[in-house]
């Protein structure tokens, strides 16, 4: 199949971009890596009126650090962020991530506000942005706001953008002596995950113990999510194969999986403790908690 006839833009600047967004409202769509939208437009699933291509816009691929946040803007490719030494320092877990997103050629175009905007159920980036609780910046020609990525994601696929609203930036507030493991199961290396999961710690003052413990999944519910009640049984304690185990049971409560071309809902719901625990242990070896 190929894509129905659209108006193509190349855009010069975000509030261009955002005046043909809000010219059309709904019916045009932004191009960042297209590694999503080209091959939706190829197989006919969306057929927007209009093409509104951001890469020419200066400055939006840049990664920096400002105002206690670290900045990823719009145009950041998966690749860059991944070897980026500020994402490495301010926020690991976002790098180790990504590099289960498909393979270099996918990374080397794709961004993570373009998967962001795409709200797959089963993507790293939405997942990794949820766990750091990363906030999206985005633009209209009524000016900038901010919207926290579990505020973003409403469904799969959907999210709170308005249809005349560009993201220019992810921002993520730095949290200092955080410790995480991030695990996925795929099929192979690089498809999309079956099942993942990320256990993210500030260890306490008391040797073993934990602060605070945030666990969220992936691919086992509608949308990436924050397992809370999991999270609020670990702080303050040290995390015992006792502690963990409640906290994978809950984990699993929490959990909505569903059958895809992946796996089955069973088997993800056999796979949720499973990767759970072994988030928790590894955080607790590898970390000295
Ligand atoms: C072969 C292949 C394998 C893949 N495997 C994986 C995988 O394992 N895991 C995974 O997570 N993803 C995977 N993907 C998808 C990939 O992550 C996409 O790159 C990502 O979903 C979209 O980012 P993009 O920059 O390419 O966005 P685009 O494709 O350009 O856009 C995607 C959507 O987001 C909107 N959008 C993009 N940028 C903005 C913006 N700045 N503001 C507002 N809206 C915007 C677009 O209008 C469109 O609706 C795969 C893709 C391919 C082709």
């Amino acid at each position: 199949v190929k894509a129905a006839a659209f108006d193509y833009v190349a855009a010069s600047s975000v509030p261009e971009a955002a005046a043909v967004l809000g010219e059309q409202p709904g019916e045009a769509r932004i191009l960042a890596g297209g590694q999503s939208l080209v091959p939706m437009l190829a197989m006919r699933m969306v057929q927007p009126a209009v093409v509104v291509d951001i890469n020419g816009v200066g400055g939006l691929d840049a990664i920096s650090v400002r105002d206690g946040a670290l900045c990823i803007g719009a145009l950041a490719r998966y690749s860059a962020i991944e070897r980026s030494p500020l994402v490495t320092r301010h926020a690991p877990l976002l790098a180790d991530a990504l590099r289960h997103v498909a393979d270099r050629l996918v990374r080397n175009r794709g961004t993570l506000a373009g998967s962001l905007a795409q709200a797959d159920p089963s993507g790293e980036g939405p997942l990794a942005s949820l766990a750091i609780e990363a906030v999206v910046v985005a633009q209209s020609t009524a000016g900038r706001r901010e919207i926290p990525v579990g505020d973003l994601l409403l469904g799969p696929y959907e999210t709170s953008l308005q249809p005349d609203e560009v993201i220019v930036e992810v921002r993520v507030p730095i949290v200092p002596a955080r410790r995480h493991v991030f695990l996925e199961l795929a099929r192979r290396h690089g498809d999309y995950a079956v099942v993942s999961v990320a256990a993210l710690g500030v260890p306490a003052q008391d040797p073993g113990t934990w602060r605070s413990v945030r666990v969220v999944l992936g691919a086992a519910g509608p949308l990436p999510f924050v397992a809370e009640h999991a999270g609020a049984l670990l702080a303050g304690g040290p995390l015992t194969d006792a502690a963990i185990e409640e906290a994978a049971q809950s984990a699993l409560g929490a959990a909505e999986p569903a059958s895809d071309a992946r796996a089955s809902a069973r088997y993800r719901e056999h796979l949720v403790p499973v990767y759970v625990r072994r988030a928790l242990g590894l955080l607790r070896d590898r970390w000295g908690g």
